[in-house]
Order: C-alpha cells, then sequence, then structure tokens
C-alpha cells in the first residue's frame, strides 16, 4: 500500500497553516531518498497563537469536560487509529524508514495506549483526610482532588513518531489539559495524520496545536511562554538539558537516553537469549531508547553465545522498510549512519574486533556486532543508537553490575538468569528506572511506570504515571459549624 503525498502545515486551532511566507521542507524517504511530503515551518507568530489557542480552549472547554466525554474521545481516536492501521505504518515506513512490521506494532502499542487512557480518564481519584490525626482537627473535612494542569508543551523525538506522541497527548486529554505539540522536523507527518484523528473522533478545536519546524526555531518561544504549565519531553539528553535550563519553575518530564546493558549469566538460556537480543540490538536500526547496546556475558558461556548470536544477526534482512520481510531498515538519514560508522571506526582502530557487519551503503548500516571492547569507547559509553551491539565478558555477579553501572545512563535493563535469587539481587543493584528479568531490555508496555535516573531522564510516563504528572493536586477544607 502507498500512501499519498502530503502536504502539511502547523495546525492552530484546527485550521491548517501553510504559505503566506512560511519555509517549505521537503521530506524525504530515508531508504530510497524519493520525494514522499512536504512540511511548512511555524513562524514565530505561529507558536504564540497555538500556545494562546491551547491556554483559551483549556479555560473555556477542556478543564470543565465532563470525564466520560474525555474518555470517549479517547476510546473514539482508538478506534480511528485501528481503522487506519495499516496507513500509518505506512507512513512511517515512508518518513522514518520503519520496517512496515515494526510499524504496525507500533500502531498497535499506540491503539492500547489510547484505550489505557480511556479507562485512566475515568479514575482520577482524590482522598478524604483524617483530619482528626492533628490535635484542633476535629470538625474538620479534608480533601485532595486532582485538576488539570493546563497547556502541556510536548516536544517527541524522531524514532517513535507515532507511540511517543500519544505518550504526552493520551494523558494529557485523558487529564483534561490541552497541548501545543512540536513533533520531531524529520517525522512530522504522522504527527499531522493523528492530529486529524483526534478532531475526527471530537476532541475541541484549538485543544491540540500543532507547530511544525526546528525545535533550535520554536523550542524557546514554546517552552518560555508563561501560559505554558508542563514541558514534557523526549529526546537526546544534549537537549533535556536545554529544556530544563529554559523551563524555569514549570513542571518538566525529561525522557532522554541509553546505552542499556543486558546481562546474561552461564545458566541463562542462550538460545533464547540470543533471539531475544537479535531483536533488541537491532529492531529499528538500533534507534530506540533502550536498545541493547552492551551485552555482558559471563565468560564461560560467551563463546556458546557468540556461536548462537551471530548466524541470527547474519541472517537479518537488510533493505526496504515497505517490504514485508525487511528486519532493518535504513537509519533516520545517511548523515547518521556516517556517524555511527566512524563510531565502529573508531572503536576498530582502538582495538575493537568487528564480529560482523561494519559496513554501509547509503544510509544503511549493516548490522554491526563488536567485540574486544573497553569502558570508555564510545560504541559503549555514549549512546550509540545504531544498529551496533558490543559483546562484552565478565567473570563475577559484582563486576557486571560495577560494569553495567559505570554509565551515564540508566533506562532499563535485562538480566537473563534462572536464579531467582540472583535476579532479584541484580534488580536492587542495577541504577536503571526499570529491570526485566529474562527479558530484553528493550521491551516495553505502555502502562508500566516508565523513565530513566541519571542522565535518562526526570519523571515516569506510562498513562497512568504521566498522568498524574499532567494534574495538580489540591486541598480542600471544611470547617463544620
Ligand atoms: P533530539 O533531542 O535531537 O530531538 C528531539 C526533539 O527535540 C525534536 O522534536 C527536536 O526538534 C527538538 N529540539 C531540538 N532542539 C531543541 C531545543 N533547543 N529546544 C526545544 N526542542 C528542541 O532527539 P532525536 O534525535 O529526535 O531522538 C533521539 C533521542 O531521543 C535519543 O537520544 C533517544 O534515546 C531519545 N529517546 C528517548 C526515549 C525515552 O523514552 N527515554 C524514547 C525515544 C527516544
Amino acid at each position: 500500500m502507498r500512501r499519498n503525498f502530503l502536504h502539511a502545515g502547523s495546525l492552530i486551532s484546527g485550521e491548517e497553516c501553510m504559505g503566506e511566507g512560511r519555509i517549505t521542507q521537503d521530506v524525504y524517504s530515508p531508504y530510497s531518498g524519493e520525494l514522499v511530503g512536504k512540511i511548512d515551518f511555524a513562524t514565530f507568530d505561529d507558536v504564540k497563537r497555538a500556545i494562546a489557542s491551547a491556554h483559551s480552549v483549556f479555560h473555556s472547554t477542556m478543564k470543565k469536560m465532563p470525564a466520560h466525554q474525555r474518555s470517549d474521545i479517547l476510546r473514539r481516536t482508538a478506534d480511528l487509529l485501528s481503522e487506519k492501521a495499516e496507513e500509518f505504518a505506512n507512513m512511517l515506513a515512508l518518513e522514518a524508514g520503519k520496517p512496515l512490521r515494526d510499524g504496525r506494532a507500533e500502531v498497535g502499542r499506540g491503539v492500547q495506549l489510547l484505550q489505557f487512557a480511556a479507562e485512566e480518564a475515568k479514575q482520577l481519584e482524590g482522598v478524604l483526610l483524617p483530619m482528626d490525626a492533628a490535635i484542633g482537627g476535629e470538625q474538620r473535612i479534608g480533601m485532595v482532588r486532582r485538576y488539570p494542569i493546563g497547556v502541556v508543551a510536548a516536544i517527541t523525538p524522531f524514532n517513535f513518531p507515532l507511540n511517543l506522541v500519544l505518550h504526552k497527548l493520551a494523558p494529557a486529554f485523558a487529564a483534561g489539559n490541552t497541548v501545543v505539540l512540536k513533533p520531531a522536523e524529520k517525522t512530522s507527518l504522522t504527527a499531522v495524520m493523528l492530529a486529524r484523528l483526534f478532531e475526527q473522533a471530537g476532541l475541541p478545536k484549538g485543544a491540540l496545536n500543532v507547530i511544525l519546524g526546528t525545535g533550535a526555531e520554536l523550542g524557546e518561544p514554546l517552552v518560555t511562554d508563561p501560559r505554558v504549565q508542563k514541558v514534557t519531553f523526549t529526546g537526546s539528553a544534549a537537549v533535556g538539558l536545554q529544556i530544563k535550563s529554559m523551563a524555569g519553575l514549570k513542571k518538566v518530564t525529561l525522557e532522554l537516553g541509553s546505552n542499556s546493558p543486558n546481562i546474561i549469566f552461564a545458566d541463562a538460556d542462550l538460545q533464547k537469549a540470543a533471539a531475544g537480543l537479535v531483536r533488541g540490538a537491532f529492531a529499528f536500526a538500533g534507534q530506540v531508547c533502550i536498545s541493547a547496546q552492551r551485552i555482558y556475558i559471563q565468560r564461560s558461556v560467551f563463546q556458546s553465545f557468540v556461536a548462537a548470536f551471530i548466524p541470527l544477526v547474519e541472517q537479518l534482512r537488510v533493505g526496504d522498510p515497505l517490504d514485508e520481510a525487511t528486519d532493518l531498515g535504513p537509519m533516520i538519514n545517511e548523515g547518521e549512519a556516517i556517524r555511527a560508522e566512524q563510531w565502529v571506526e573508531e572503536a576498530r582502530n582502538q582495538g575493537a574486533t568487528v564480529l560482523t557487519g561494519g559496513h554501509r551503503i547509503g544510509s544503511v548500516l549493516y548490522p554491526t556486532v563488536l567485540t574486544d571492547v573497553t569502558p570508555d569507547m564510545k560504541v559503549v559509553c555514549r549512546e550509540v543508537f545504531a544498529p551496533i551491539v558490543s559483546l562484552i565478558p565478565f567473570e563475577t555477579e559484582e563486576e557486571v553490575i560495577h560494569l553495567a553501572n559505570n554509565s551515564d545512563y540508566g533506562l532499563q535493563a535485562g538480566v537473563f538468569t534462572k536464579d531467582i535469587n540472583r535476579a532479584m539481587r541484580l534488580a536492587d543493584a542495577l541504577e536503571t528506572g526499570g529491570v526485566w528479568i529474562n527479558e530484553i531490555s528493550t521491551y516495553r508496555q505502555d502502562n508500566y511506570p516508565y523513565g530513566g535516573v541519571k542522565q535518562s531522564g526526570i519523571g515516569k510516563e506510562g498513562v497512568k504515571y504521566a498522568l498524574q504528572d499532567m494534574t495538580e493536586l489540591k486541598f480542600i477544607g471544611i470547617k463544620l459549624e
């Protein structure tokens, strides 16, 4: 299925802002270089109008909208997305270079995420406080209620152009907020398609405004505007830091990068671990924040793991994301693929061995497995965000905990062992926001608290948890006569 060419502009109060001196940028397929669409960049004035629209619709409509109505809008959006699943998977393949199979999985998760949000919208509970716990508190009633926070600025990355946008929009609307969304400039078309679904599902015009353009141009006027109450950002640590410093006293959620560790003990099922980690390291060409980047393998089974892993990597079908059979497509652009290839070259010059891959054709870097790496090589200590994984032997539990934690990041980890006591010791010791036992670091569901420590970020997503961060607690007291 091929989608029609899409030329999109920013959406403000339901109006598409095109032309009139705005810069138009072509959108090319990262794989074929074919022109797949165009976007008209928002101006400074557009950003301010988008915020004004969100601010006004929050006060006039969204904050008063009953929970059942917010829930219905989210459920209808889920239904519409489900109906248009192929169209979205196709757009993900065209503008992001995401293989169709991965794109369909992303759409499926998006539908579920909206369904979770539709349920959570009805569960915003408050509490009644035992006021008589304090001397003098008799004859008083105290309650705590949650209220929507107001205008949420949502800034999203290119790698999950649908799902990571939904991680912000769905809880925001479930809570009764309005949003100004700035999607990644590389993958804005999916975001515009999604915004149209929300509108079709009955979201009031102006509750969702989408501004298209670069973060460098639009970030500052969006993040610093006093009418914006909360900034929720997913992207790189460098940009996250800039946003935090611009945001002042606003609430901020930052979902940033990582170099996720996966640890395989000698008693693990090596075949299962190898099969899982091939997906974990190479899904969407490794451009996943919880991609398996460092695989630590107990030395006694190191060679057996290598023997199981490498043939599976070499079987991956590399090519056109629009081909049903493709496992691994391009990186987001050729510049990124060149950067990743250079990191491999640098590691090789510093003593690393390339077990397979390492070569590049245009924007496609072939799945690359390294060993003989050291902790200070870029491919190990920085976020590689490419189809590159390092296999690293270790001897003891204590040693591997130290190696895994020796990172600026801490998002999610995978541990493979049959020993439950060891598994729980690792779960306690690993400095990450999440630990999976007998599952790859790359696995995520959208209903659990997800978010990193250290430079991987601040705050949690996962509908229920994001929703809490997108509401304000208010105390209300009654003194009885
Ligand atoms: P990026 O940081 O380059 O861009 C993310 C967004 O920020 C884009 O919309 C961009 O336009 C915007 N931006 C850039 N400069 C800005 C500025 N000065 N002010 C405001 N906004 C600005 O990230 P990317 O390359 O699109 O995505 C890859 C990164 O995202 C990786 O580091 C990855 O780990 C991270 N990521 C994290 C998670 C998570 O949940 N923790 C999920 C996916 C991706």
